[in-house]
């Protein structure tokens, strides 16, 4: 069950405020509140899903293709494809998820010392 009250919905509805990197009509991407790198933002459809395995699921080819067409266009915006990052879904308790509603982390700028 998707809970409409997580912080992503609210600053999908513009009831919380972020720090933009680019947007159009399926997605948002914004950097994180609490980086863990030089560069960390967060990408997020404009659905309502809970994780990677909802969104998969539940969502038509064509818009899960450009949600990740847009990762990939953020990824090129940013200049961390020349450099290299990493991108990171956590999904459900053992994923160590916080936030119930569908991101993808991107996470770059400098060497990642984070080993999985
Ligand atoms: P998760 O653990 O769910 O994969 O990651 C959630 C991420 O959202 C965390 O890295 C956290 O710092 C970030 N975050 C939580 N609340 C906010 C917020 O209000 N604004 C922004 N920009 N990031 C947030």
């Amino acid at each position: 069950m998707y809970d409409k009250n997580n912080i992503f919905a609210k600053i999908l509805r513009s009831e919380v405020s972020c720090k933009k990197v680019y947007e159009d009509e399926i997605s948002l991407f914004f950097y994180d509140v609490n980086p863990i790198a030089k560069i960390h933002v967060l990408g997020i459809p404009k659905k309502e899903c809970a994780d990677f395995s909802d969104f998969v699921a539940n969502t038509n080819s064509e818009f899960i293709t450009n949600f990740f067409n847009n990762v990939n266009y953020v990824i090129r915006l940013l200049r961390v494809d020349k450099t290299g990052y990493k991108i990171i879904s956590n999904s459900g308790v053992d994923g160590g998820q916080e936030v119930p509603h569908f991101h993808i982390h991107i996470i770059g700028g400098e060497k990642i010392d984070l080993k999985i």
